[in-house]
Formats: structure tokens, C-alpha cells, sequence
């Protein structure tokens, strides 16, 4: 309804970007950075960009690193309430560098930072007027999946409404405590957003319309598969709709997924029709690799319309 918040829980934090490929993070290079990140921040980032009403619970130092996620977060028409910042930690920090077939190499601080030092602030959520994103990545940490979980059962039991994306990075489907909370969330989430590589991890066995017919039960009412450059297909009780991918130059795509994420669940908790939410997030997730940064690539409907305006071809 018009009342609903969305809200995540999860990393903040801050990633610095190698300006060397190839080299797996074991070279001496520029790097750039601190950009804001973390998946469940970018995915609210944007959704606030779009317009929704958004709460971010989670943690970061009370240092330089936190205090500019916080001012990107506010600046953006984020909720930052249920932002602990803590005095005896410091943010979460992590490092990316690219190989030129796409792939990336990671390393994280994260564990036993302010990143996963927090907790849900009572009474911040009314649970049947929420919204919940749940960015799988997140499950892997046992501090922040418990912190999840509790929520997750509130929201559903009160009759809010619950978004997944799997991010199914194999090391994390290989942790049976991850494995059964996904399973727990699939169960009880409205909508849910894989992406190709996320289906055929967790469905090896089935076709994508198979997979897609599995998933399509009591509660499900919404699939969204991100296609990355090929594009995305929304999915409802009873309509379709396949979009293109939009031709365009990939600086960085970390935070796509994200971007396309929050643009979709920001409309479709507004009231948008699938169609309209998946062509936004549509464009939104290709504007968003063309940046460097996580969260950089996001962006206004104001830019989403231009973008869409541009690419349907000139004027007559
Ligand atoms: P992430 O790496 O953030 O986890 P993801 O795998 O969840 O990403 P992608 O499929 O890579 O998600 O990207 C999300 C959406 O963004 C795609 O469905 C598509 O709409 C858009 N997109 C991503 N990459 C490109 C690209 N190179 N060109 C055009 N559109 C893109
Ligand atoms: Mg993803």
C-alpha cells in the first residue's frame, strides 16, 4: 500500500576499485575509493532514488569511512535510523579488481567490523506496512543472518512483504545453515529476483521455464531474471514481459544487480505495473555498469527517463 517502507538489513560498507585487471589483487596499483557500497545499502540507495519511503538497518565506525556511506545514504532520501554507528569499531571495508573476461576477485573486512556489529532497532519497522529486501549475500554472516531471519518471520507472519535476490556465490550455498534460511525465505517472499547464473545454480536439473514454474508458488507472485547484458524477463500470475538489454560501454558491474533490484521493488512497493517496473530497472541496471563504484552507477528517474528517451531512437 502507499504506507509501505522498504527496509533492508545488512552490510554497509566501503570498496576501493583496482585500476589494474588481471593482476587478482596481489599487485601494487591506483586504486579508487572509498566508494559507498554493500549489496542491501545500494539496493535501498536506489529504491529511495525512485521514491519509496526506505529504512537501512545495519553498522558502521564511527570514522571517515561511515560517516560518508551515512551522507550518500541521507543524501539520497534514505531512512538512516537504523544505522548504529559504533564507537569501538571500524566500517567494513572491501577490495575489487577486474580480469578482462568479467570476473572479479574480492577481498572483504566484514566480519568483526561495525559492518556486522548491530541490531534492529525496536519499533523502527511496523512489520505489515514493510517491505523487506533480503540480499542473500548477507545470510552468510551468523550475526547478520540471525538478525534477518527474526525479521523476515515478523514481516511474513504480519502480512508485509518479503523480496530475495539468491546471489547464489557457490561458497555460500555450500553452508546448510545458509541453504535452509534461503529455503525459509524462498517460501515466504512475494518476489524474487535471480539472476541466470543464480537459477542455474540452484536448478541444474531444470529448464529456466521449469525453474520458473517451481518457483511461481503460494506466495510467490512475482519472478524477476536478470539477464545481465541480454537484459531481464518479469514474470506474474499470468503475464510476461522480456526486455533487452540496452547497448552499452561496462566500466563496472558490481551493484548492477542491485540497482536493477532496488529500481524494481522501489516502483512496484508505489503501486507501478510489472511491465513499467521491469523497463525502469531495465535501464537503470545498464546506466549502472557503466560507472565506476558500487553505488555510483545509480540513478533518478529523471536520468532512467532520459536514458529510455534517448535509446528509443530520435524524434520524428
Ligand atoms: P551483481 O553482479 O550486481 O550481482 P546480477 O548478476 O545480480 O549482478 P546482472 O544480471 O548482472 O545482475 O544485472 C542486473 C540487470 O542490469 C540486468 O538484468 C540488466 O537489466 C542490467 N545489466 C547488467 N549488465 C548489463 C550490461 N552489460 N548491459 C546492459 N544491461 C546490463
Ligand atoms: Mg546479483
Amino acid at each position: 500500500g502507499s504506507r509501505c517502507t522498504i527496509a533492508t538489513i545488512g552490510e554497509i560498507l566501503v570498496e576501493f576499485v583496482s585500476h589494474r585487471r588481471n593482476c587478482g589483487l596481489t599487485e601494487i596499483a591506483d586504486y579508487s575509493g572509498p566508494y559507498p557500497s554493500g549489496a542491501p545499502a545500494i539496493f535501498l540507495d536506489q529504491a529511495a532514488r525512485m521514491g519509496a519511503a526506505t529504512e537501512m538497518i545495519g553498522g558502521v565506525g564511527a570514522d571517515g569511512f561511515g560517516r560518508s556511506v551515512i551522507a550518500r545514504l541521507q543524501a539520497d532520501g534514505v531512512g538512516t535510523r537504523g544505522i548504529t554507528v559504533n564507537e569501538a569499531r571500524t566500517t567494513g571495508v572491501a577490495f575489487v579488481s577486474y580480469y578482462d573476461d568479467g570476473s572479479r576477485d574480492f577481498i572483504f573486512h566484514l566480519t568483526g567490523t561495525a559492518s556486522d556489529h548491530f541490531a534492529v532497532p525496536q519499533g523502527l519497522l511496523v512489520p505489515a506496512e514493510t517491505f523487506l529486501h533480503v540480499s542473500a549475500a548477507s545470510l552468510g554472516n551468523a550475526a547478520m543472518r540471525g538478525m534477518i531471519m527474526a525479521t523476515v518471520r515478523e514481516v511474513a507472519a504480519a502480512g508485509g512483504r518479503i523480496s530475495l535476490d539468491p546471489n547464489s556465490r557457490p561458497d555460500l550455498m555450500r553452508d546448510a545453515a545458509v541453504r535452509a534460511v534461503l529455503d525459509e525465505v524462498m517460501a515466504c517472499c512475494t518476489c524474487l529476483m535471480p539472476s541466470t547464473s543464480d537459477l542455474a545454480f540452484m536448478f541444474p536439473d531444470l529448464s529456466e521455464a521449469a525453474a520458473i514454474e517451481h518457483l511461481l508458488g503460494a506466495k510467490v507472485e512475482v519472478i524477476v531474471i536478470k539477464r545481465g547484458a541480454a537484459g531481464a524477463t518479469v514474470v506474474g500470475r499470468g503475464e510476461r514481459h522480456d526486455f533487452a538489454g540496452h547497448s552499452v560501454e561496462e566500466v563496472d558491474p558490481t551493484g548492477a544487480g542491485d540497482c536493477f533490484g532496488g529500481t524494481f521493488v522501489g516502483l512496484l512497493a508505489q503501486g507501478a505495473s510489472l511491465r513499467t517496473a521491469g523497463e525502469q530497472a531495465n535501464a537503470a541496471g545498464a546506466m549502472a555498469v557503466t560507472r565506476r563504484g558500487p553505488m555510483e552507477g545509480n540513478s533518478s528517474p529523471a536520468e532512467i527517463a532520459a536514458f529510455l528517451k534517448q535509446r528509443s531512437g530520435p524524434l520524428p
